[in-house]
């Protein structure tokens, strides 16, 4: 929608808040071309580095301030500023301009900041362009340094109401030192959800959109606005009507809610007795507390890229086996199944030197760049087995489609299981190691690969698009985009049946399993592990703990005999409407977003 007063951005942060704007313009100071004279000119450059000193600082306690806050890997985000605040290179070219030109500090930091603005701008690496909100950020700050303002801190809010902060583009820094008592939204022009200020907003529970574009020119001060962080939407000048609908929607919610919060901690166990595992998909760290809060039995997926977001280079083995045994240490004694690097498709975090390929979803992708790229797997096997030392930690591989990839990825396993018990280091001799079924090669081969897994685990989002051909993040594509198509149920059904013949444990950890009526038709089916978004567990639990497993068993034959998607959603509201007030399941957003932001 984009009327006067709808803006659509990208949902980065779940939420629904409403507050006045705070249009946040963070223009930079004027510099005046200022000469000095001769005998000031060293006196610069001293400034200049006292300048550096102070910012670099600053910085330093803003990243302390996020690893209080949020967490290390959240904190990690300020190395980059850190590193490019001090970088010798520029600072002696900046100091050069000072000398040979008898420019004042400002002058000089300016001249040359905007050179190195210039060129990333233009770069076509990625890296470099993600570098540029970077560059703005320190520039911001030595600036307002140099010009004696305050303490050097542009962003310095001081509130006393609550307010949404409307920016252009929204830094790490920003985000960090926002008042959390008092923004109680957010909403920028640029960033998506891989940005390091979404990443914070979302670690930090503030509800956020980003890329809404026009929401400069359109909000003014003090306008009241109304955005909902999971669907990207925002409202501007929203109606009495409008504010009432969102606080019935909330209200809404919120009684669902509380029904839910008393299953959060019962097991998943059908009325007729029978018990299904639910575990939790963990993407960013700040979900790990979600997952323990909805009572997760461990993490079915947990996805590795959040490791290379915002970095400038490929994270160590020992900052990932860092990460892996603060997962553990989340869920001690439960399974982790850690998910080796899903880079490429849609994923392509700037450190990730990737071609530029036609169809990236069928090109270079996943365990295809793990097994070309020993130098960037490694080091994650040696940190998974050295995680796995006494603890429950699987390992899982991504869009597996031959059983060779299988084997030289175990080859690679243990060979660094081997070097890892040479060097002496304390690490597991081997972890189980799985396949995620999420190509059709996979379906249809189920039985080979199961000769050489330990589990497996479907992911079905992957599954429905190749299975389909319809692109997952199409918009125009997506009521085309279904796992509730007969073709994808009669192969959930498949690598069930394969799994159990070979007596593998097999998981769902697409998307599906976090629809309470699908994770119904999945346990139906035969499957009795589930690895689940972390806000959607209560509502599936409660949906597996009010409808007996003979009653969900029908519905999967009834959605294995059906000719279309249709006739497969009709199957299970029906059966889900004999025994819950489905309308519940429908209350917007009550499943899949937290009620109060954290
Ligand atoms: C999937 O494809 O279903 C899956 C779980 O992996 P991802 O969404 O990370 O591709
Ligand atoms: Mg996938």
């Amino acid at each position: 929608m984009s009327d006067e007063r709808h803006l659509a951005g990208i949902g980065v942060s779940p939420g629904t808040a409403w507050a006045p704007a705070l249009v946040f313009r963070l223009e930079f100071p004027e510099i005046p071309d200022r000469t000095v004279g001769q005998d000031e000119v060293e006196g610069e450059v001293r400034r200049l580095r006292g300048a550096v000193r102070v910012v670099v600082d600053a910085l330093e306690a803003l990243k302390a301030r996020t690893l209080q806050r949020a967490g290390p890997e959240e904190a990690a985000i300020f190395d980059a500023q850190i590193l490019m605040a001090q970088d010798p290179d520029f600072l002696s070219a900046v100091e050069q301009v000072i000398r040979n030109n008898r420019f004042s500090a400002e002058t000089a930091f300016e001249f040359k900041a905007l050179e190195l603005r210039q060129l990333f701008s233009a770069s076509h690496s990625a890296n470099l362009r993600d570098r540029v909100a970077d560059l703005h950020a320190i520039q911001m700050r030595m600036l307002h340094r140099l010009q004696g303002r305050t303490d050097g801190d542009p962003w310095a809010l001081t509130l006393d109401e609550n307010v949404i902060v409307v920016a252009h583009e929204l830094s790490p820094g920003l985000t960090v030192q926002l008042d959390r008592e008092h923004v109680v939204g957010l909403v920028s022009e640029e960033g998506t959800r891989t940005s390091h200020a979404a990443i914070l907003a979302h670690s930090l529970g503030i509800p956020a959109v980003m890329g809404a574009k026009g929401a400069m020119a359109r909000v003014r001060d003090g306008m009241m606005v109304l955005l909902d962080g999971q669907t990207g939407g925002i409202l501007i000048d929203p109606t009495p009507d409008e504010l009432d609908a969102a606080r019935t929607r909330v209200s809404r919610r919120h009684r669902f809610t509380m029904q839910l919060e008393s299953v959060v901690h019962l097991p998943a166990e059908s009325p007729d007795g029978v018990r299904v595992t639910l575990m939790g998909n963990v993407d960013l760290p700040d979900e790990l507390e979600a997952g323990i809060r909805n009572g997760a039995e461990g993490v079915g997926l947990l996805r590795t890229e959040f490791l290379l977001t915002g970095r400038s280079a490929m994270p160590t083995e020992d900052e990932q086996l860092a990460y892996f045994q603060r997962v553990a240490s989340a869920f001690p004694d439960k399974n982790i199944i850690i998910r080796s690097f899903d880079l490429g498709g849609d994923k392509f975090p700037a450190t990730f030197e990737a071609p530029h390929e036609p169809n990236p979803f069928l090109g270079w992708r996943s365990i295809r760049v793990c097994l070309d790229q020993p130098e960037i797997f490694r080091p994650q096997l040696r940190a998974v087995l050295r995680a796995a030392y006494r603890r429950p930690i699987w390992l899982m591989l991504p869009l597996v489609t031959t059983v060779e990839e299988v084997e030289e990825a175990r080859e690679l396993l243990a060979e660094e299981a081997r070097r890892l018990h040479a060097e002496g280091l304390p690490a597991a001799d081997k972890v189980p190691v799985g396949v995620m079924i999420e190509t059709p090669a996979a379906v249809l081969l189920a039985d080979r690969l199961a000769e050489v897994s330990d589990f497996f685990s479907v992911g079905t989002n992957d599954l429905t698009q190749y299975t389909l051909a319809v692109d997952r993040g199409n918009a125009r594509l997506a009521s085309r985009f279904t796992a509730h198509h007969p073709a994808m149920i009669r192969q959930l059904r498949d690598v069930r049946l394969a799994g159990e013949v070979a007596g593998l444990h097999v998981s769902v950890c697409g998307e599906m399993a976090s629809d309470p009526l699908d994770a119904m038709l999945l346990a139906g089916l035969g499957y009795r592990a589930l690895s689940v978004a972390p806000p959607a567990l209560p509502a599936v639990k409660w949906l597996l703990r009010s409808v007996p497993m003979a009653e969900a068993e029908k519905a999967a034959a009834e959605a294995l005999e059906a000719r279309r998607a249709a006739d497969v959603v009709a199957a299970l509201r029906d059966t889900a409407a004999r025994h819950v007030d489905v309308r519940l399941l429908d209350a917007e957003g009550a499943v899949a977003r937290p009620l109060v932001p954290r």
